[in-house]
């Protein structure tokens, strides 16, 4: 059965500082949501794409997206991150056995072959996530004071797309929900469920885009003047 995509693009991006919301930011001509989208279009494992972003912006959504050949609905998000996500999930049938993958707008550079990766460890073990290992070392630091260092060896940066088997996702977003547990990615909702989520090498190129030095990053790559 092939997976679902749902591309979140529902952020504001006030940290990029620009008037439109960041998914709808240009990257050498083509817009983050587009070249993130066109990603899951060219992914053997997606079936359908569903993508949420700001309701001021549907109409600009479907213009965008119209030439998808597997783009199944563009609705509206909500205030956190969690709550588009929902709103994603909303339009998946219900009792549909395979996996959904979310992933955000604002990192354009994912490739189809992390895509596969994440599609196949999601459909063999239920939920799955790239992770990028810490080249920094992390302190936990309180009041200006550092407090602890961290083990870096067992810390990584969680990127997306991140892959479950519906049902459970389901599952754990409503649970997070009765909670009032807020949640910054999905597979914190399916560790709380005692679920083992399944990390897989991430890539530097799927980098999320925050600042604007973040997108002249991007540029870059895209002009291949930096490799990534
Ligand atoms: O804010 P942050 O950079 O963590 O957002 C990650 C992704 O989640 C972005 O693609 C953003 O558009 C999306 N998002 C959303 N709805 C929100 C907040 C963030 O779809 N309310």
């Amino acid at each position: 059965m092939q997976a679902v995509a749902i591309l979140v693009a529902a952020g504001r991006g006030e940290r990029m500082g620009a008037e439109r919301p960041k998914a709808f930011l240009a990257l050498r001509g083509q817009a983050l949501l587009l070249r993130a989208a066109l990603a899951f279009e060219a992914a053997p494992s997606v079936g359908r794409i569903v993508a949420v972003v700001p309701e001021p912006e549907i109409v600009a959504g479907r213009e965008l997206l119209s030439s998808l050949r597997k783009l199944s609905a563009v609705v509206a998000g909500g205030e956190r991150r969690q709550d588009s996500v929902l709103a994603g999930l909303a339009q998946v049938p219900d009792g549909f056995d395979g996996v959904v993958l979310v992933h955000d707008a604002a990192r354009p550079l994912v490739d189809v072959e992390l895509i596969e990766a994440v599609a196949q460890q999601a459909a063999a073990t239920g939920a799955a996530l790239p992770v990028l290992p810490l080249v920094d070392t992390v302190k936990r630091v309180r009041g200006g004071r550092v407090v602890e260092t961290l083990d870096r060896a067992e810390l990584g940066g969680a990127q997306t797309p991140q892959g479950f088997r519906f049902a459970l996702l389901h599952e754990a977003c409503a649970a997070a929900r009765r909670a009032g547990l807020t949640v910054t990615d999905e597979a914190m909702a399916v560790e709380r469920l005692g679920h083992v989520v399944h990390a897989i090498p991430g890539s530097m190129r799927n980098r999320k885009l925050t600042t604007p030095d973040d997108l002249a990053w991007a540029e870059a790559v895209v002009a291949g003047i930096l490799r990534a």
